[in-house]
């Protein structure tokens, strides 16, 4: 047998700790069993737990996707076990899960393989990381071999887990902030210290790479991190107003306010003669913009730099803006070209967070917008977002009429001093959208945690799907509305194809909800939905305490936006049903 060197974890105590993090509902209990696993792990792997924990190998902007077809991993049971094809489809669907179904039948497998070698997180790690980078012809049968080859030596348990992992439905539901939490109780001794760790990974997007420093070198190793091009920058995001004069109120007078274009945040990075470009959830998405690529040369005087903009498509005839899930259409690996052709962008630069080497997080709007002016050449596709300094409420509402006009949202209000906070949420930028100025102030982007079987015409679908908000407090999905109106049918066969890959045995342990689900799904997919008001009722979570009633949606309606952008923990949250339910009784 292999001796190990006892830093080097093994995936079975790995496994056994995943397995308690399954059964449990509690966060606590959850952060502390994390704060078990990186007590007892190695410096050195580290990185890779945390990546394992989210069910990753790499961080998502590299790009590197773990997933691989059920088809495979049947072929590499059946070749680690000797069984046969019809005996694993028939546990699959006895159990409906196949990682599960791997573990009954290497169970009745004879455990005592003679050679066995130990398997290590780190050979679990580096097998996944290697299957995920195989490509060609001969790429299945290098994952079949690599698969059982893991599986020949794995207890059922540790194979119930790899196969989640390379299925991609290890959900834990440990979010980002839970995992900061454990490791800032685990290496510093104190949880308060998780916005330290933040403000690392807020500026590099690995956390892999912020729990090794830490486990490292502690705080003072986190100081090291800053901005650097091609590791995406958490974005900055907005407090939404509602009226001109909230702005006023805000801000005081002398700030700018700026198109609210509707397309899709982009933040795009150049240096060494490379371009990439990232989305709002931090994945690499340059494949998608070529032409943006082709152009970067001609539109930045700085070969050095990350901006941020809003790509918006246009009518490639008239020129004119379209809504944003044309852009959408540019997410596919055939036809391509045409798509791109097809639904041209604009981009519109609003930010600069870095030129030459030298970090413009710090600096305040007014210098960044200076420094955006003299770096973008405009032309072609390359725009600056339309900006005017505000002195008077008059300036803005005119301003508001023109950008709306123009076939914007609303505006972006920001005031001229602030610095970029990356990942915060805050009240130095502001939105104004056209729509809050109706119904219940705004339109949520909420996330589908269940849904009920559709009858009639519906039959088939879902008819009606349960949506929640997000408590990040509690890092928990709270329910506030069902939706069954503003779904056209290929809206239904749509997130029907979408929700499919979603579907959970049982409730997931970090949502909330009274209401009982004919299905319930992993709380991933957001979807945009307005309301007529915000009630109080007793049968939904949002903002319930104890005894007290929650808050729950009067005539919700789907707006036909699907908002593949943003995670679920970027959902509304509770405290904006609170203000908006605040700011209705003002006006009602
Ligand atoms: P929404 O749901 O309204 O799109 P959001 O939740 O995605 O907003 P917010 O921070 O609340 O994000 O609103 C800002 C968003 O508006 C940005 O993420 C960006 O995509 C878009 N946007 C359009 N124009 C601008 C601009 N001039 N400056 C900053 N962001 C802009």
């Amino acid at each position: 047998m292999l001796i190990l060197p006892l830093s080097y974890m093994l995936f079975s105590t790995l496994a056994e700790n995943l397995a308690r993090m399954e059964e449990t509902t509690k966060r606590l209990e959850l952060t502390s069993i994390m704060v078990d696993i990186f007590k007892e792990v190695s410096q050195d792997q580290i990185a890779h737990i945390v990546y394992l924990l989210q069910g990753k190998v790499r961080p998502d902007y590299e790009g590197v996707e773990v997933g691989v077809a059920e088809k495979i991993i049947m072929h590499a049971i059946a070749k680690s076990s000797g069984t046969s094809q019809a005996t694993i489809q028939a546990r699959y669907v006895e159990t409906g899960d196949l990682g599960q179904a791997a573990s009954l039948i290497l169970e009745k497998k004879s455990q005592t393989t003679l050679f066995a070698q130990e398997v290590t997180v780190d050979r679990v790690y580096n097998t996944i990381l290697k299957m995920a980078q195989v490509g060609g012809s001969r790429s299945q049968d290098m994952k079949i071999k690599y698969i059982s080859s893991l599986l020949n030596d794995a207890s059922p348990t540790e194979a119930r887990f790899i196969l989640k992992i390379l299925l991609g439905s290890m959900r834990l539901g440990v979010a980002e902030n839970t995992i900061m939490d454990a490791l800032a109780e685990a290496y510093t001794g104190d949880r308060k210290n998780r916005p330290l760790l933040e403000e690392a990974y807020n500026v590099s997007s690995d956390l892999g790479r912020v729990a090794k420093t830490t486990a490292k070198d502690g705080l003072g190793g986190l100081e090291s991190f800053s901005i650097t091009p091609f590791s995406p920058i958490r974005p900055m995001l907005a407090e939404r107003i509602r009226t001109e004069k909230d702005a006023l109120d805000k801000m005081g007078t002398g700030f700018a306010a700026e198109y609210k274009l509707d397309g899709e945040r982009v933040q795009i990075h150049v240096a060494d003669g490379r371009v990439e470009v990232f989305s709002r959830k931090l994945e690499r998405i340059t494949e998608y913009y070529p032409d943006v690529i082709e152009a970067m040369p001609e539109i930045s005087k700085s070969n050095n730099i990350i901006l941020e903009a809003e790509a918006v498509p246009v009518n490639a005839d008239t020129g004119e803006f379209l809504p944003f899930q044309n852009i959408m259409r540019r997410r596919r690996k055939h036809g391509l070209a045409k798509a791109v052709a097809d639904y041209p962008v604009l981009v519109n630069f609003f930010d600069v967070l870095y030129v030459d080497g030298q970090s413009f997080l710090d600096e305040t709007y007014d210098k960044r917008r200076q420094m955006l002016q003299y770096v973008i050449k405009e032309g072609g596709m390359a725009h600056l977002v339309p900006m005017m300094r505000i002195e008077a409420e008059v300036d803005i509402v005119e301003f508001m009429e023109s950008s709306v006009n123009a076939g914007c949202e609303g505006l972006m209000i920001k005031s001229k001093d602030s610095i970029y906070r990356a990942g915060s949420r805050g009240s130095q930028w502001l939105k104004l959208k056209q729509d809050y100025q109706k119904g219940i102030g705004d339109s949520l982007d909420l996330v589908v945690i269940g849904a009920f079987h559709g009858k009639g015409r519906r039959a088939g679908t879902y008819g009606t799907l349960l949506l929640a908000t997000y408590d990040s407090a509690e890092d928990m999905f709270l329910s506030i509305c069902k939706v069954g109106s503003g779904f056209k049918d290929e809206d239904l066969d749509t997130l029907y194809q979408t929700l499919g890959d979603k579907i959970l045995a049982k409730k997931d342990l970090r949502v909330n909800s009274i209401m009982e689900a004919d299905v319930w799904f992993a709380p991933e997919l957001v979807i945009e939905v307005v309301a007529a008001e915000i009630t109080r009722s007793p049968i939904h979570t949002t903002g319930k305490a104890d005894n007290d009633s929650g808050f729950a949606l009067r005539f919700p309606r789907f707006t036909g936006r699907i908002r593949a952008d943003k995670s679920a923990e970027e959902a509304s949250t509770v405290e904006e049903i609170l203000a908006l339910y605040g700011g209705q009784a003002k006006t009602t």
